[in-house]
């Protein structure tokens, strides 16, 4: 998903980058192209402008020509002639023209502002074409004394209507330069006055050539148009618009005719000038969508900066642990069958829990508790291998999925791991002493997550049961047991309710004479799916969920029952033993509770044995003393059960006062054989037993040659399979008549 995204986002980009650049290029085009048109028009507006400037600025002078012809027209005869040349020197010094003076009609000698020697045919063309316009303006001239380029501008002199001469003045060409700039066209235009052969009469700007034709001769082709052509609309006085290349440039041609003497304006200007302005908008708007694309760019960036910090938010609340950075359980559900299939098939799931880590908590502090489990999930995580897998579950619980070879190899690396982590928590503080279990489910097949970790975590409370194993492995009848476990669990109150506690009686003969003496309550389940369920099967779980306590007391009231039926239907009654789980001695309701039933039923005490286990009794021997002491007090009788299967201490026997000894049944099985060392303890103990007064009973006599025995030996009651099985009250009402 990701790589399809980022694909697509690199797609839209390419897109959106050949767009642009598309929309770019054509828009620069079409701003060239407009300004080009723009910057034709400028020309062609310029230019005219340029040629009414000039036209103003030659009739300017014209008229000063024709004021100054009038003032001299009124002194006519010009007698005096001194005067008349002084007032011709100011008005040249005035009017700044290059020379001024009168020719006469006569012969007499021209009067000149500036004294020289003026060619005398030249002054008679002057004055022809003066007489004959009237006024005019001359070609460009060479001026023969100061050898300046001049225009001659002249106007005729009269007398009346007689003419009588002409007066002229020398105006130099560079007069005209600044009427004939094209200064809004950039510095490199110009603007030329030529006549219609093409001779350069004034410029604005110098040119090093006096015939613009043969300058664009030396261009060669002007485009679209041959030079004849261009020649023959100059001559025609047509408007004229080109380009042409000079010297590897490209330059824009555009003339017009002027009002005067059939001249005509050329004005000149390089391209560049036109590219220039156009490259100048271009990078203006390519600059402007580089911003704007920046702008954007930055904007989609921090928007998808903006997503992507969230989708890791996300990512994080959903697969992070927060406390030591590790993924989570939810990201091992994701990841497992992937992990899993990358290690074969062939890995452990290990759930590692740690001992007493509320204890750290407590004693040091939240922060420590944290500061050890970032440390646990960091020597973890470093030790991995690749494809494996480690999760922070919850708590001091860890779920690791690893490699696996065989059993001891693993447990080498648990055991490392566990020391790597014991050793760097008491690096934090000496104090901070940390333990812990590993329960591990082998898995040799594909297996769905949720089975694999209740079987490792199966494995990790055996672990948890076992102290001397800090790892277990999950074990398939473990789990049946477990399984079963939870089932009787589920149904127990509700036997209890329903009466599928049976109470079964086991009777104990004397061995001297025979005759039933007494019996031992044991308890059954009859299981409605199950059919009978033995007391080894369900005691053992309901001491450990405490159970054990009501249904005791149901036993007790059994017996209590039947005992008083007994009475009342004028049978025997013989004193009945139950046996009381070690749960009952921390208990203090438990002898009030117990007198409580059996007086509810009238019944003697006497008649009521308890029968309390050896290992209870070695546990907690004060507590033991007590509560037979609190028994005796109430006039019920106590025996010690299953004499000879632990470490029984004789002392035992004589600090606390027990009315009967149980021999074990293991501690009696070898005694049937002869000379036995079995034969020599059981006896040795029988006598000892028989020494303080207590009843000796054998459990489990199954022969007759343990049962030969054990009279012998002067044992006192015998029960076992020898001589009953545990019976139904019914059949055991039979045995009592
Ligand atoms: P226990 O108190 O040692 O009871 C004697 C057990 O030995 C009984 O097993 C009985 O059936 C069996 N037994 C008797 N004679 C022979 C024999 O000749 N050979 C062999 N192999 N076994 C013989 P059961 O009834 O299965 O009870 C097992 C244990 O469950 C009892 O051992 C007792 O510790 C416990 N239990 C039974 N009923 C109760 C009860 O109501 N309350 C408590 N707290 N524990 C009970
Ligand atoms: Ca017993
Ligand atoms: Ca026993």
């Amino acid at each position: 998903m990701k790589r399809i995204s980022l694909m697509v986002l690199l797609a839209l980009f390419l897109v959106v980058i050949v767009g642009m650049s598309a929309g770019v290029a054509f828009y620069w085009h079409y701003i060239g192209t407009l300004i080009e048109r723009d910057a034709t028009a400028n020309v062609i507006a310029e230019t005219s402008e340029t040629a009414e400037n000039f036209r103003r600025a030659v009739e300017a002078d014209q008229r000063v020509v024709d004021t100054i012809a009038l003032t001299v027209q009124a002194s006519y005869p010009w007698n005096e002639t001194e005067k008349l040349e002084r007032f011709l020197h100011l008005q040249v010094k005035y009017n700044e023209f290059e020379n001024l003076g009168i020719i006469p009609l006569s012969d007499e000698n021209a009067m000149l502002a500036r004294p020289d020697s003026l060619d005398e045919s030249w002054q008679k063309d002057v004055l022809i074409r003066a007489l004959d316009q009237d006024t005019f303006v001359s070609a460009r001239q060479q001026d023969p004394t100061s050898n300046k380029s001049v225009f001659v501008q002249a106007a005729s002199l009269h007398d009346g209507m007689t003419p009588v001469g002409a007066l002229f003045a020398l105006i130099p060409t560079e007069r005209y330069r600044a009427a004939l700039t094209l200064s809004s066209l950039g510095d490199n235009s110009n603007a030329l006055v030529i006549a219609r052969d093409g001779t350069v009469e004034t410029s604005g700007r110098t040119v090093p050539f006096d015939n613009v034709y043969t300058v664009l001769e030396r261009a060669g082709f002007v485009k679209g148009h041959s030079l004849a052509r261009l020649r023959m609309h100059i001559e025609q006085g047509e408007k004229v618009f080109m380009r042409y290349q000079l010297d590897g440039q490209y330059r824009l041609l555009y003339g017009e005719a002027l009002p005067i003497n059939d001249w005509y304006l050329l004005a000149v200007l390089p391209t560049d000038f036109i590219q220039e302005q156009t490259q100048r908008v271009a990078w203006i708007t390519f600059g402007l969508f580089m911003f704007i694309f920046l702008l954007f760019g930055a904007l989609g960036l921090y928007m998808l900066g903006l997503r992507s910090y969230s989708n890791r938010q996300l990512f994080n609340t959903a697969f992070v642990d927060p406390l030591t950075g590790s993924d989570n359980l939810n990201r091992m559900t994701v990841l497992f069958s992937r992990r899993l299939q990358a290690l074969n098939n062939h890995a452990a799931l290990v759930i590692f829990d740690m001992l007493k880590f509320k204890v750290i908590n407590d004693m040091l502090g939240f922060e420590r508790g944290n500061l050890v489990l970032k440390r646990a999930s960091h020597i973890f995580r470093e030790k991995l291998m690749p494809n494996e897998f480690v999760c922070r579950n919850f708590a001091d619980n860890f779920v690791l999925l690893l490699a696996f070879e065989d059993r001891h190899e693993l447990r080498a690396r648990l055991t490392k791991l566990l020391s790597l982590i014991r050793r760097d928590c008491t690096s934090i503080d000496s104090c901070v002493m940390v333990d812990g279990v590993f329960g591990v489910y082998e898995i040799t097949q594909e297996v769905p997550f949720y089975m694999a970790m209740d079987r490792a975590h199966l494995a990790l409370e055996n672990a948890k049961r076992t102290p001397k194993e800090f790892i277990q492995f999950y074990d398939e009848k473990e789990r049946l047991r477990i399984v079963q476990e939870r089932q009787l669990e589920n149904a127990m109150e509700q036997a209890l309710a329903d009466g599928s506690f049976v109470l079964m009686l086991q009777p104990k003969y004397d061995f001297q004479t025979g005759k039933m003496e007494g019996a031992e309550a044991l308890v059954r389940w009859n299981h409605n799916g199950r059919g009978v369920v033995r007391p080894d099967d369900f005691i053992p779980l309901f001491e450990r969920n405490g159970f054990i306590l009501k249904l005791d007391m149901f036993i007790l009231e059994q017996v209590a029952k039947h005992l008083a039926k007994w009475q009342q239907e004028g049978k025997r009654q013989v004193p009945i033993a139950v046996n009381f789980s070690r749960l009952h001695l921390n208990d203090s309701r438990y002898i009030p509770q117990m007198t409580h039933i059996v007086d509810n039923y009238k019944v003697p005490h006497h008649l009521v044995e308890v029968e309390l286990t050896e290992s209870v009794i070695l546990s907690n021997r004060e507590l033991a003393q007590n509560v037979v002491r609190g028994l005796h007090n109430k006039g019920f009788s106590v025996a010690m059960d299953d004499f000879g299967s632990g470490y029984s201490s004789l002392n035992v026997l004589k600090s606390l006062q027990f009315d009967t000894i149980k021999l074990d049944k293991e501690f009696i099985s070898g005694c049937e054989q002869q000379n036995s060392t079995a034969r020599k303890v059981v006896r040795g103990a029988v006598e000892m037993i028989k020494s303080i007064d207590a009843t000796v009973v054998a459990e489990g006599v199954e022969t007759e040659e343990q049962m030969k025995f054990l009279r012998e030996i002067g044992c006192d009651l015998a029960q076992g399979y020898y001589f009953s099985r545990p019976v139904t009250v019914e059949d055991f009402e039979k045995l009592l008549k």
